[in-house]
């Protein structure tokens, strides 16, 4: 195989084996015997032995530029060093204790950084847990005692997570099949290249707004009877979807109508990766509640809500024993700090529109592209059958995902026909590097829509 040429472990030139069983896949083999497969989703065989800045390398030394970043976990790259080095202190003063019993004095510090790190009109505070899903599934079981109201809105597209309240408030495939929720009606999402309604951005006068107005409200979820509607400002398991800003504005304007609460999870694309620290942000809509997740460990289980005070000042119990645990604090105060002071809002901005701009280049050329589309270094392109029809290309996408892989960078597809390439890299990606990722997909793009490809590998590695 003529792949480009890259660094291994030893900074010295490795040349890929993808015929004989690599370590990655004895590795494979052997999680495969000992593990279920609801734990998976696979797109290549890749198995990680280390990690550094924005690069990979598998267990056969091969190294790989990351382009997933841990599902927009690695907000300051793998092993940033003053996270480390805060992970590392904290190990050794504390190590670990029960926040709801004995808390830390860093939990305690994350809780009141969070609760700075947005002006809000009404007093908050933050409730700690360990994972997005149970973020929102302390939304999916407070607002409703806090507001008194039994029902919830939210969106198709949506991942909220896989605890049985995150699940239930998801509007996402893959949480299709688990049921919950009869009091949560969703609704579709602003999804402007293939709008429900048909309308086109220029003219549109957002009928998906006013179909919540004056047809959900009025009807399966009345305004009186409504506790919260949820989402993302952009989906991103949905297919990485940005919603226009005058229609969070609108929808801020609708829920202050009906005294609706209006919270943003914020798990994937929150904390600096949308170019301001949480995304909500830039529409200027105001939010009740937000959740936040992923990259708020540094790479340690950690999430949080911050939300208006009286959410999380009820009557009730709602608490995990390793919710807020101190060393995940500690990274997560170092995370936040490397964000705000190592420039990494305006990296991510700036950064990403570089990205958009590589891959709208590369839809001069690759009529597949069918749309380019992001907030800051969340950046999601759809691969199509046409670009008249838009029909979805999902099997293009887990053929040029493949590829990648084997020219050496990591990426996967997403949204709800599984053919949008999705890019969350750390906020420190380099030049060089996006450089060397738009090489790469202008390569695989090539390859795979001239049928260079070998579909068995995917029969054995991503279910095609
Ligand atoms: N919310 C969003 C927006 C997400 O993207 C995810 C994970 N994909 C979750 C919640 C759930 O987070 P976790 O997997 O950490 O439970």
């Amino acid at each position: 195989m003529n792949d480009l040429p890259r660094l291994n472990a030893d900074g010295r030139g490795s040349s890929r084996k993808h015929d004989t069983l690599s370590a990655s896949e004895a590795w494979l083999a052997r999680e495969g015997s000992a593990m279920g497969r609801v734990h998976q989703i696979r797109f290549y065989p890749l198995v990680v032995a280390r990690a550094r800045g924005c690069r990979v390398w598998d267990a056969d030394g091969n190294e790989y530029l990351d382009l997933i970043g841990a599902a927009g976990v690695m907000q300051t790259g793998y092993g940033h060093p003053r996270v480390v080095k805060a992970i590392r202190e904290e190990l050794g003063r504390v190590h670990s204790t029960m926040h709801c019993c004995y808390p830390s004095p860093t939990s305690i510090a994350l809780a009141e950084r969070l609760k700075q790190s947005f002006d809000s009109p009404w007093p908050t505070k933050v409730w700690f847990g360990t994972t997005g899903s149970d973020a929102n599934d302390c939304l999916a079981q407070l607002l409703p005692l806090a507001t008194g109201r039994q029902r919830l809105i939210t969106f198709e597209g949506a991942y909220h997570g896989l605890t049985s309240g995150s699940a239930a408030l998801s509007g996402h495939s893959a949480q299709a099949r688990i049921l919950g929720g009869g009091h949560i009606t969703k609704v579709p999402y602003p999804y402007c290249y293939r709008c429900p309604w048909g309308s086109e951005p220029e003219t549109c006068d957002l009928p998906c707004l006013r179909f919540i107005d004056e047809h959900i409200l009025q009807t399966v979820s009345p305004g009186a009877d409504t506790a919260a509607v949820i989402l993302e400002a952009m989906e991103s398991d949905g297919g990485d979807i940005p919603a226009p800003r005058r229609f969070l504005r609108g929808l801020r304007e609708l829920c202050d109508r009906y005294g609706i609460w209006l919270v943003f999870d914020e798990v994937k694309i929150g904390l600096g990766r949308s170019g301001t620290m949480w995304a909500f942000e830039q529409s200027g809509a105001s939010a009740d509640a937000i959740t936040v997740g992923k990259p708020l460990g540094g790479g340690l289980p950690l999430s949080a809500v911050i939300a208006r005070s009286e959410l999380l000042d009820q009557d009730v119990l709602m608490l995990h024993t390793l919710a807020g645990a101190p060393v995940a604090c500690a990274a997560g105060l170092a995370t936040l700090a490397v964000v705000s002071e190592e420039g990494l809002l305006q990296r991510a901005a700036l950064v990403g529109a570089w990205l958009q701009d590589g891959l709208r280049e590369l839809s001069n050329r690759h009529q597949c592209i069918g749309d380019v589309r992001g907030m800051g270094l969340m950046v999601g392109f759809e691969l199509v059958e046409d670009r008249q029809t838009k029909q979805p290309a999902p099997l293009l996408a887990a053929r040029f995902v493949y590829r990648c892989f084997e020219l050496g960078v990591v990426v996967l597809y997403c949204g709800l026909h599984g053919n949008v390439i999705e890019l969350t890299p750390p906020l420190t990606i380099g030049e060089g590097e996006v450089a060397q990722a738009l090489e790469v997909f202008d390569r695989a793009l090539a390859d795979v829509t001239a049928g260079r490809f070998d579909d068995g590998k995917l029969a054995r590695f991503s279910g095609w």
